[in-house]
C-alpha cells in the first residue's frame, strides 16, 4: 500500500480553496459552491481529489449534510434509467 513512488499527475495546485480565497465562505445555504465539491450523484468529493485542508473539508462536510438536511443538495442522484 505504501507506495511511495510519485506517480505522474497532472499538476493541479493541491491548494485549499477555502484557504486561498479568503471571499469564498462554506455556507450550507450556498448550494452553488457546495456542489462544486459533491460527486454528480450526489456524493461528497473525497479531500485528496478536491484538494481542501483537513479543517476546510470537515467544514465543508457538515455544511453538505446539513444543506442535505434542508434538501439543497440530494443524497443521490435518483437515476432515470
Ligand atoms: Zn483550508
Amino acid at each position: 500500500m505504501a507506495l511511495r513512488r510519485r506517480r505522474r499527475t497532472f499538476h493541479r495546485r493541491k491548494v485549499c480553496r477555502f484557504c486561498v480565497d479568503s471571499e469564498l465562505k462554506i455556507d450550507y445555504k450556498d448550494a452553488k459552491t457546495l456542489r462544486y465539491f459533491i460527486t454528480e450523484r450526489g456524493k461528497i468529493v473525497p479531500r485528496r481529489i478536491s484538494g481542501n485542508c483537513a479543517k476546510h473539508q470537515r467544514v465543508l462536510t457538515l455544511a453538505v449534510k446539513r444543506a442535505r438536511q434542508i434538501a439543497l443538495l440530494p443524497f443521490t442522484t435518483i437515476h432515470t434509467v
